[in-house]
């Protein structure tokens, strides 16, 4: 599976800590990511992560591409729900795509560890 990681800037600390105690799943897949939390993922993990574009950027809207093109198959998205952030309208659009095509969105790392592990469980 190809899965796709974006952090906001108050959530990167979660992303990591996130990856970090499910490493030997994400290990097992392809892993992109917007580029600071592709950063601070291949610094801060031993994950290698392909880091896109910064979210503002254009990489929420290279994720939503990916998703669009059938080459992303989960996106764990730990957004920042306190925060206005600039690019909403490519972060809605990113979340939009994933419903249209049905693509399984986690939004929070309480729901990203229940796909995570489901999703897990339903390959094996
Ligand atoms: P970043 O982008 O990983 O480059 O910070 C995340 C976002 O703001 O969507």
């Amino acid at each position: 599976m190809r899965i796709a990681l974006i952090a906001h800037d108050d959530e990167k600390a979660d992303m990591v800590a996130f990856a970090n105690e499910h490493e030997r799943i994400l290990d097992e897949h392809d892993l992109i990511a917007t580029g600071t939390t592709g950063s601070r993922l291949n610094d801060e993990t031993n994950l290698e992560v392909t880091p896109l574009e910064s979210g503002p950027l254009g990489g929420d809207l290279m994720i939503g591409s990916a998703v669009a093109n059938d080459a992303c198959d989960a996106v764990f998205f730990f957004r920042d729900p306190m925060t206005a952030q600039p690019h909403e309208p490519d972060i809605s659009a990113l979340l939009r795509i994933c419903d249209v095509r049905g693509i399984p969105l986690a939004t929070n790392r309480a729901s990203a560890t229940a796909l995570l592990t489901g999703l897990d469980a339903a390959i094996e």
